[in-house]
């Protein structure tokens, strides 16, 4: 029998943690994975819903592996929307929602037996992982208890719940001790982790710790590893792991999301809404640890933003000088609260206001980026082409922030860390080389 499965991957970094979890299981079961349909005994989709584009790609996605394959499985975020699916695709084997790694892994066996005698062996330690070697995502929940107007992620992945602790530490230990470099914590809302467990105690290292963001972070950084912090909501506890990150242990590095300035637009999005504690909270954390970097995403073009917010937006961001910055145009997602808002902002007015929010970025970012030549940067080596070799700081997560960039040297090894120093800046990357 062909007990090869074709896996796609859509979706975000959360998705890509999912679909970890179902390869490992099933290579630990003796299946082989393969990138392509026509050779896959069965075809595995875990599809992403999020946005109405995602929503096509993972149809798209089905549609061609159902005419190349016939076999297929989907699961994930638009496994809630099984009616969707079915009326394109009557001929689907199975669907499911978000997260059921189990119920995937016992539809690939109903329809593709196991090897009877699988190679467990040929699971290495810390499962298949579909990011380079040194670096994984380390997912700690699911769900969110916020109703951010804009977002349907609540109604598709229900309220938080919290990974066990102590088996979120021993994947990141696991990770660590395969050659994991840098761990990206992810969630939904990480900052509420152990908010659902009350705050359960379990003991690790020797420790009594409280199943909270706080006790979680401090374990973490006792690996000894890059540990780096994702959707982290701007909850004033967070505001406690700040000397973590001066004290070395956990990198100076926070993505807080904090989608707009304006106080009516935050309170339109149900969004904490005042503009000047947060401006104050930077100031602060930058006191206490100067080195910090600090990502943070908006949405311009939210219906009702005015003129004069989008400019007050545009205040916010010179005042607060923040390190790293995405901007995202309004786009209405099926089901989201925020599109019964009135006064729907005009796509033109949108793309012109996104134009505007990132020129201004860049030109903060590119004074930031130059006052970094002269000074040494720890920097981790991601890949090395023909003529150059890709890193990245404590500054700068894969795939979202800039790059360090080096000319090649024997020394340098793909998943090391290395000393790099800094030569030359543009808007997002730096230059350097090795001393
Ligand atoms: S906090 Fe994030 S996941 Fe939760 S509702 Fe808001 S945008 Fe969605």
């Amino acid at each position: 029998m062909n007990h090869r499965v074709g896996f796609v991957s859509l979706g975000c970094p959360k998705a890509l943690v999912d679909s970890e979890r179902i390869i490992t299981q099933l290579r630990a079961q003796g299946y082989e994975l393969v990138s392509t349909y026509d050779n896959a005994g069965i075809v595995v989709i875990n599809t992403c819903g999020f946005i109405d584009s995602a929503v096509k790609e993972s149809m798209d996605a089905i549609r061609e592996a159902m005419a190349e394959n016939g076999r297929v499985i989907v699961t994930g975020c638009l496994g809630a929307k099984a009616d969707l699916i079915r009326e394109a695709c009557p001929d689907v084997l199975h669907i499911s929602g978000p997260h059921a790694y189990e119920e995937v892994v016992r539809a690939v066996h109903r329809h593709l037996p196991p090897p009877i005698d699988p190679f467990t062996q040929l699971v290495p330690p810390q499962g298949i992982k579909l990011t380079p070697r040194h670096y994984a995502y380390l997912k700690i929940s699911e769900g969110c208890n916020h109703k951010c107007t804009f977002c349907i992620i609540p109604s598709m992945r229900g309220k938080l719940q919290s990974y066990p602790m102590q088996n979120v530490l021993q994947d990141a230990l696991r990770l660590k001790e395969a050659g994991v470099r840098e761990l990206l914590v992810i969630a939904q809302d990480t900052s509420a982790y152990g908010l659902d467990t009350r705050y359960k105690q379990v003991t690790w290292q020797n420790k009594l710790r409280e199943t909270r963001f706080y006790d979680l972070c401090e374990a973490l950084s006792e690996l000894g590893i890059w540990v780096r912090l994702h959707y982290v909501y701007p909850y004033p506890h967070v505001d406690d792991v700040i000397p973590l990150m001066r004290d070395g242990n956990l990198l100076p590095y926070l993505d807080i999301p904090l989608q707009h300035a304006s106080p009516r637009l935050l309170k339109a999005m149900r969004r904490p809404a005042n503009a000047e504690n947060t401006l104050e909270r930077i100031e602060k954390w930058r006191s206490i640890c100067p080195d910090i970097t600090i990502r943070s995403t908006f949405i311009v073009g939210f219906p009702g933003e005015t003129e004069e917010e989008f400019e007050s937006l545009l205040d916010f961001l010179e005042d607060a000088q923040l390190d790293r910055v995405g901007c995202f145009q309004y786009s209405p997602v099926t089901g989201a609260r925020a599109n019964e808002l009135a006064d729907p902002i005009p796509d033109a007015i949108k793309a012109e206001r996104y134009d505007r929010f990132m020129r201004l970025q860049a030109d903060i970012s590119r004074d930031k980026l130059r006052n970094k030549i002269g000074s040494t940067q720890k920097v981790l080596i991601d890949a090395i082409d023909d003529d150059r070799v890709i890193a990245r700081s404590t500054a700068d997560a894969p795939e979202i922030d800039g790059l360090v960039y080096l000319p090649r040297d024997k020394k340098l090894i793909i998943g090391e860390f290395a000393n790099a120093f800094i030569t030359d800046s543009d808007d997002y990357d730096l230059y350097g080389e090795i001393r």
